[in-house]
């Protein structure tokens, strides 16, 4: 029953993306019966994998142009092949054309997984064999890329908020304050700069206040479109207004020691925030920067 029921809401997907411009398809017709929904679902691509054994002098490019894929595809399928060297006579499986396969972690749905990777539910649907639960799929068209799963854009602050990194000198959450000389909460993190370096905006977003603030000194704060904000303090210089828009990378002001910094060495003091019911919650920013090293 499970199967007939997902049977016809795939074949309703299909109905609605022919609209009314194209005659129904005959499978159409009896939409309710197994045998034909059978008959529109292939063998799942994972099922039907080609090998190849590895001979010497063989390339990766030279493989991927024999069965018409590119490099990328095969580099995500076998992941052997993404350390050096490989050795003669190493299996690897080839796909029937370009994508990537993708595990479904436990509790997630593959319809959560096809929509972070950006890909057409009803294709997958169809080419992983009409499974309704499959713990892996294959995702037709979707390039492999070293970085891992596509992380949504919308949560991604990419940069940093300097010309290079830096030492921390203090971290996010509950430090020993060297000026007040007790522990405090501390909000964000102090990034090592001398005086003047450049401040840079870790995304795009827009300038909500650019001014003195108690104890930030001078302060710029950007909100970024995902519902983050961030906050650049005790700034020497501040060089935007507020209701600019800034992209990746723009020069929002420079280090100083404006404000009550939380040492004597200069620093900037840099937060990211996330907009919540009580306001402005700062997080911390550290999972952010993992992806710079
Ligand atoms: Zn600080």
């Amino acid at each position: 029953m499970r199967f007939k029921r997902l049977g016809i809401l795939f074949f309703g997907v299909i109905g609605n993306l022919m609209g009314m411009l194209v005659a129904p398809l005959p499978m159409m017709k009896s939409q309710d019966t197994q045998p034909e929904a059978q008959a529109v679902c292939p063998t799942p691509v994972l099922s039907r994998l080609k090998r190849h054994r590895l001979e010497a002098g063989e390339t990766l490019e030279s493989i991927a142009r024999q069965y018409n894929l590119i490099p990328a595809t095969l580099l995500g399928m076998n992941p052997i092949l993404q350390q050096q060297p490989v050795t003669p006579g190493t299996e690897i499986v080839i796909p029937p054309y370009n994508g990537i396969q993708v595990n479904i972690p436990p509790g997630r749905s593959w319809q959560e997984v096809v929509k972070a990777y950006n890909a057409r539910p009803d294709v997958v649907f169809e080419v992983n064999g009409c499974q309704t639960q499959p713990t892996a799929l294959f995702l037709p068209g979707v390039n492999w890329s070293p970085k891992g799963p596509p992380i949504p854009a919308l949560s991604l602050l990419s940069g940093y908020p300097l010309p290079q990194p830096t030492t921390m000198q203090m971290g996010y959450g509950w430090q020993l304050n060297p000026v007040l000389g007790r522990v405090v909460f501390h909000s964000g993190l102090d990034l090592t700069a001398t005086v003047g370096t450049p401040v840079l905006s870790v995304g795009a977003g827009k300038i909500a206040f650019a001014g003195e603030r108690e104890g930030y000194g001078k302060l710029v704060v950007v909100n970024h479109s995902s519902g983050k904000q961030t906050r650049y303090a005790h700034l020497d210089q501040i060089e935007v207004k507020v209701g600019q828009s800034v992209n990746l990378g723009d020069i929002l002001g420079t280090v100083g020691t404006t404000g009550q910094p939380d040492s004597h060495e200069p620093h900037l003091h840099f937060e990211i925030r996330y907009n919540s019911d009580l306001g402005w919650v700062a997080e911390d920013p550290n999972p952010y920067f993992k992806v710079k090293q």
